[in-house]
């Protein structure tokens, strides 16, 4: 029976109304709605859960352990992900113990089996021991921070990538690591044993959430930014938006799971919100928990992976002097630059800048000469420049020709802890300062 040309009208408007409700929402909408539902309460919630003395701890193998394991399976399950362990679970297993693994499968065909691996562990210390407990040992360490509050941040992170209008071209694992307190156990088993179902993948880029549930005065710690270039550039983008203070540390040490990666030659993030004195204590609980601060570093932790897994570009090879640059190494970079003398005209804008070459795009500020108009400008030394008139830079040299190119006002974006800043500097300064 054909349609009459009422029903064909009604159809029509039916089949407007229909599209006019799926407009599609704009990415910028959806990364709106991602972002959104990252919330602290839903963060309380799991740390809460998994920080309750029901788990005991949630010592690896142990049955707290197991029992913290099987609601992050729940939790997973209620998300819909896909599990990546063995024989179809979630779980992968060594021992007595189990990683839990879940996988966003990648967009882009030619990109599909490079893994970006984003983690947190699960385990704590039990009732601690004299090897990995500052005491008192015998009572349950809850591990609020030390990971319930990881384990929590990367669960929100698994909702909000739900919200994306599409999935980032590289595939997501989401790795919930056991045995790290023995030992990072879990991620070196994952580096040395993949379950078949991710056979054909390799891991190009890891990130870790180790401990982010004490934010305090918005500062959030930043480790592994040298094991690729561009990272610190990478990281100050995604900070956009949550605009905390990041503090870069240059040291790599084997006491988390960014570690294996590392070691791996895998170019590897760790984000942390600072150790305290309740580490590695019983008293690591859930009242001293800052749960709205976990959703600002969820957030620009979900920013960062989602645009190290969507960058088309190849992925970024491992930087292996990362291993022997220091806190000292950096000192030396950062270090201030003794003032020039010119006998010639007085520079134009009367700063000197050092080059990374692990940043290329972001030279440093090393001299800023008293009363030049940088200085009136407001640029710091320690500053590193990174955009002149909305232009992102390419090198040093290319600062020096955008500068030299100028005009007399210039807008200037500088890096500042992680934070980006625009500043007006304005080189005619001196000209408008002449009284009669
Ligand atoms: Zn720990």
């Amino acid at each position: 029976m054909a349609p009459t040309n009422r029903t064909r009208l009604s159809q029509t408007l039916m089949v407007l109304a229909a599209v006019a409700a799926a407009m599609p929402l704009s990415a910028a909408e959806h990364m709106a709605a991602a972002h959104a539902s990252i919330q602290a309460a839903d963060a309380s919630r799991h740390v809460n859960a998994l920080a309750d003395d029901a788990f005991e701890g949630r010592e690896g193998g142990s049955r707290g352990g197991r029992a913290a394991g099987t609601y992050i399976v729940a939790a997973l399950e209620k998300l819909g992900l896909q599990p990546a362990g063995d024989n179809g679970g979630f779980y992968q297993n060594f021992g007595a113990m189990r990683n839990i693994l879940a996988l966003v499968p990648g967009s882009d065909p030619a990109l599909a089996h490079e893994l970006v691996v984003v983690g947190a562990h699960y385990d704590h210390v039990g009732y601690g021991t004299a090897s990995n407990s500052y005491g008192p040992t015998g009572y349950i360490h809850n591990g609020a921070d030390d990971n319930a509050s990881g384990v929590a941040g990367l669960l929100e992170l698994a909702e909000a990538l739900g919200h994306l209008p599409s999935r980032p071209r590289r595939p997501l694992l989401i790795a919930f690591w056991d045995g790290e307190e023995k030992g990072l156990l879990g991620s070196y088993h994952f580096l040395r044993v993949r379950p078949a179902v991710l056979a054909a993948y390799a891991p190009v880029f890891s990130v870790n959430l180790d401990m982010i549930g004490r934010l305090r005065g918005e500062r959030l710690e930043v480790y592994g930014s040298r094991t690729a270039a561009g990272l610190r550039m990478a990281c100050l983008e995604a900070n956009a938006r949550a605009n905390l203070e990041l503090v870069f540390d240059w040291e790599i040490t084997d006491d988390s799971d960014h570690y294996p990666f590392i070691a791996a030659k895998i170019p590897t993030v760790m984000f942390h919100t600072g150790l305290h004195d309740q580490y590695h204590r019983p008293s690591d609980d859930t009242h001293l928990v800052n749960f709205s601060g976990i959703e600002p570093v969820t957030r620009l932790v979900l920013d960062f992976v989602t645009a190290i897994a969507d960058d088309p570009r190849p992925s970024r090879p491992f930087r292996g002097q990362c291993r022997t640059e220091s806190a000292a190494t950096r000192r030396g970079l950062e270090m201030p630059a003794a003032e020039t003398v010119t006998s010639g005209p007085r520079p134009r804008w009367g700063i000197g800048t050092r080059g990374d070459a692990c940043e290329p795009e972001a030279p440093i500020v090393v001299r800023v000469t008293t009363g030049s108009p940088m200085a009136k400008g407001g640029v710091l030394l320690g500053d590193r420049i990174v955009a002149i008139d909305g232009m992102p830079l390419a090198d040093q040299p290319d600062m020096l020709a955008k500068l030299a190119a100028a005009g007399d006002h210039i807008e200037i974006d500088v890096d500042r802890k992680g934070r980006r800043l625009r500043l007006a500097v304005n080189a005619g300064a001196t000209a408008l300062e002449i009284s009669p």
